[in-house]
């Protein structure tokens, strides 16, 4: 049985064309970029381009962006570097922020910092006027995601960005999710750090990215032989941001087709959802990506649905996926106000490109059998 993937939010595939352009520099073109013969000039070429590529991708200059490994290294730096910098203050970030932006959050309150949440309406999007009377504080930095992980939901960055400009604070965004999704440009945003990630993408894992505005003073997180200008220290994984690169000029091409593709998955899957009377989270009234949704049936675990479908030939994910490993309710649907039954049952599939009509078809068609079959289950156990 060929399993489906609607797990893209969690990782993409492999782009082919990125393996064809990381392939040399995992094999002949083998040089560390700082050596200064031929293997090393054509490695730190290659990087430089990729560097471009990932810099265009969101309108900045290409110094302006740091190589990280991950997402969730560029989250740490952006906070502990930018913060680092800083007078102890107010750290601001939204409810719904994934945990590696929530966690060297509130590490920094050791540092003297006072760490506060943000709230989210019941859409899942930012609370404005809650920033505002959070802001009444001294505040240094404020953190909010681009696009949640689970529900897809877009935050309203410009309103961030305007407020905070009135208070002198710096504003760090998460857009690991939105790159490849959505238009990301770090400029019309007003932002002053951005993290993105390769893997979401379709390229490979170990790559990743920090985007600085020229004024941001960051202490680095790695000290050593001082790459990328001194502020992320390491021999640089040149295959691993070759294949980012690419990635990047790959998706800013492809971007009005996803939408347009994605956008009707969606449309079949969340039709076929409100006929098997599932709850989809977020749905209503709220901007969001095209590819993700949401969704829970009363008195069913997500856990346990995941489970049957990944038995019956689709791959999709319960709550947030890099948190998997906890059986705790979904954070970002209690801080919507969801109850607590109902986040436990939460499901999300993330489409991506190469998934068809066909495929929602069955997978609609499996679901049905799946919760009837489960909430018979359920029935009988009470
Ligand atoms: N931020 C968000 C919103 C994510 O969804 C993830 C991963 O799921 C990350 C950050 C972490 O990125 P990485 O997997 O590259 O560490």
């Amino acid at each position: 049985m060929n399993t489906v993937y609607f797990d893209h939010n969690s990782t993409a595939a492999l782009h082919p064309q990125v393996l064809e352009v990381m392939l040399p520099f995992m094999t002949a073109q083998h040089g560390n970029p700082t050596s200064r013969h031929v293997f090393g000039r054509n490695a730190r070429d290659a990087v430089e381009y990729a560097r471009a590529q990932v810099a265009e991708t969101v309108g900045v200059q290409a110094s302006q962006v740091v190589f990280t490994a991950s997402g969730t290294e560029a989250n740490n730096f952006a906070i502990r570097g930018i913060a680092g910098n800083l007078a102890p203050s107010q750290m601001l970030y939204s409810s719904i922020e994934h945990p590696c932006v929530s966690r060297p959050a509130l590490a920094l309150q050791t540092n003297g910092w006072q760490v506060n949440k943000i709230k989210v309406d019941p859409h899942g999007q930012l609370d404005l006027e809650h920033l505002n009377a959070l802001l009444q504080r001294p505040t240094g930095l404020i953190s909010v995601m681009l696009a949640n992980n689970e529900t897809g939901a877009l935050q309203p960055l410009t309103a961030v960005t305007a407020a905070a400009k009135q208070h002198k604070a710096f504003v760090h965004t998460d857009a690991v999710q939105a790159l490849g999704k959505v238009p990301v440009d770090f400029y019309d945003l007003g932002v002053h750090a951005m993290t993105l990630s390769s893997h979401k993408i379709g390229g490979p894992l170990g790559a990743g990215a920090l985007v600085l505005d020229k004024r941001v003073d960051i202490q680095p997180l790695l000290l050593g032989g001082g790459q990328e200008k001194g502020l992320r220290s390491g021999t640089e994984n040149v295959a691993a941001i070759v294949g980012f690169g690419a990635a990047c000029a790959i998706a800013q091409q492809q971007l009005a087709d996803y939408q347009t593709h994605t956008t009707l998955l969606r449309s079949q899957l969340e039709a076929g959802l409100h006929q098997l009377k599932a709850t989809v989270f977020g749905a209503e009234n709220a901007q969001r990506l095209p590819n993700t949704s949401f969704f829970a049936f009363h008195h069913i675990e997500g856990e346990t649905l995941v489970t049957a479908l990944d038995k019956a030939g689709f791959a999709v994910a319960s709550g947030s996926a890099c948190s998997s490993d906890s059986t705790e309710p979904s954070h970002v649907l209690l801080a919507m106000g969801v109850e607590e039954e109902l986040a436990r049952g939460a499901v999300r599939v993330s489409l991506s490109a190469h998934n068809t009509v066909q495929q929602v078809d069955t997978f609609l068609a499996t679901l049905a059998q799946e919760v009837k079959r489960l909430k018979a289950m359920t029935a009988i156990a009470a």
